[in-house]
């Protein structure tokens, strides 16, 4: 497996680990684009949210439910985003089902 989020998720490429159980990890982003920018994946590999289904309903709403105890964790009490790039035209550069969670600053919408 080349992945390299597969690769993080089980410790052979380092990462600053912010959280994990047996479902899924979460990791500090090398590139900040926020204050707090975290990323969140399920331990199994999904190429994108669009390689999912109704099977994984219960991991989806566990990466969600663990988006939303990280911040109130980081004390994001204004507010936050979770973002899920998906595919070229969602801007997705890393193929390993991701959220984003972004805090600490106003987030605009529309993206760009
Ligand atoms: P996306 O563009 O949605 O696929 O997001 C991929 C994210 O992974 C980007 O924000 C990158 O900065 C981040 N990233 C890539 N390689 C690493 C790494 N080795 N450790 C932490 N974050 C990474
Ligand atoms: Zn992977």
């Amino acid at each position: 497996m080349s992945c390299i989020f597969c690769k993080i998720a089980e410790g052979s490429i380092p990462s600053t680990a912010v959280y994990q159980d047996e479902l899924c990890y979460a990791f500090s982003d090398i590139h900040p684009v926020s204050p707090v920018h975290i990323l969140i994946i399920p331990r199994e590999h999904f190429a994108s949210l669009d390689d999912t289904t109704a099977d994984d309903r219960d991991l989806l709403g566990h990466l969600l439910n663990t988006a939303a105890a990280i911040a109130r964790d980081k004390g994001l009490g204004k507010g936050y985003r979770v973002v899920i790039n998906t595919g070229e035209d969602g801007g997705q550069t890393v193929d390993h089902l991701h959220l984003h969670l972004l805090g600490g600053r106003p987030h605009h919408w529309p993206p760009g």
